[in-house]
């Protein structure tokens, strides 16, 4: 199965009571990609970077085995750059910055050897530029989307459209609400399903993720993490582990997509242990399935006997 992620390539500036990293690889196609391929080789990647994206971090993608192609180096432009500040509760995130460099006039090409993809991520960019990659995509079999807010307030009507062609939405509990004007997130993901997708995700940071469809409402718990020094990247490293299992899995139905949910958690807990994509881009097979297996044990219990 092949899977083709697009989205963003950034340098990253972050702030959280734990500490400051300043000028560090980010981006959501980044996130996506090192996640994904955990469970999938290699992962095909859209995106774009200016001339100061550095040698060392186009070596490592290269080195596990995300395939460049589609990805445009702009010699004399600059790459997005984005700051974020979070708060105590590391669920409330400020955005400090949000330079969009060789992103405003970014035209994504897909290469003749990706147009074939079956599985496509498209991270969170803008929704205009998420459309023009589907049409150029012949018949995916599923295609997942991130969004955030900055889109929603800025091209709504965009996100809309595409939103039409997308089958999984994941998305966080406060753009859910955004995007539907729905304050319970049940009824805002029916809302949503009504846009287009038939699958929502809904992601909680540390309180976890609803899966919605038609016919069910699975709600996953969040690994229960003492230490969290940086959640940016985890909704992208969700998205990631998610796509990644159904991709490697090829199965859509309603329980895979469960488990689809809780690998997307367990790359998730693993992302926000350190900063940037330190945590993340060190680990092994054996310790994502360990991770699942206790996803299971830690809301797994014994109904007793019932009077
Ligand atoms: P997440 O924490 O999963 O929402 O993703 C954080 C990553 O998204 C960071 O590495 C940023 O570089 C990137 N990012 C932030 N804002 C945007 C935006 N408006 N468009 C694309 N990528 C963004």
């Amino acid at each position: 199965m092949s899977l083709l992620v697009v989205g963003s390539l950034a340098i990253d500036t972050i702030e959280t009571p734990f500490g400051k990293v300043e000028n560090v690889l980010g981006g959501s196609a980044t996130y996506i990609s090192i996640a994904a391929g955990y469970f999938v080789t290699p992962v095909r990647l859209v995106g774009v970077v200016g001339g100061d994206f550095s040698k060392e971090y186009i070596k490592m993608l290269e080195e596990r085995d995300i395939d460049l192609e589609g990805l445009q180096i702009i010699k004399d432009g600059k790459t997005f750059r984005w700051g974020g500040r979070y708060h105590y509760d590391l669920n409330v995130r400020d955005t400090l910055y949000t330079d969009l460099n060789v992103f405003e006039f970014f035209n994504p090409v897909i290469p003749d050897s990706y147009k074939k993809t079956t599985y496509v991520c498209l991270g969170n960019i803008d929704p205009v530029l998420q459309s023009r990659v589907l049409q150029q995509i012949e018949k995916p079999r599923l295609v997942v989307g991130d969004t955030m807010n900055f889109w929603i307030k800025r091209k709504k009507d965009d996100l809309l459209k595409t939103l039409k062609s997308i089958d999984v939405l994941i998305i966080n509990e406060s753009e859910a609400r955004e995007l539907t004007n729905e304050p319970n997130l049940i009824r805002a993901g029916k809302e949503i399903i009504k846009m287009g997708p038939r699958v929502i995700v809904i992601k909680k940071g540390e309180h976890g993720a609803l899966l919605i469809t038609a016919s069910t409402i699975f709600s996953a718990p969040a690994y229960p993490l003492e230490n969290i020094y940086d959640p940016t990247g985890a909704g992208d490293s969700f998205a990631g582990g998610f796509i990644g299992w159904i991709a490697k899995t090829d199965d859509t139905s309603d329980e895979n997509l469960k488990r689809a949910v809780i690998y997307g958690s367990a790359l998730a807990s693993f992302c926000v242990e350190r900063f940037s994509l330190d945590r993340l881009k060190e680990l092994d097979c054996l310790e994502i399935t360990e991770r699942f297996r206790e996803f299971k044990a830690i809301s797994d219990f014994n109904e007793g006997t019932v009077q």
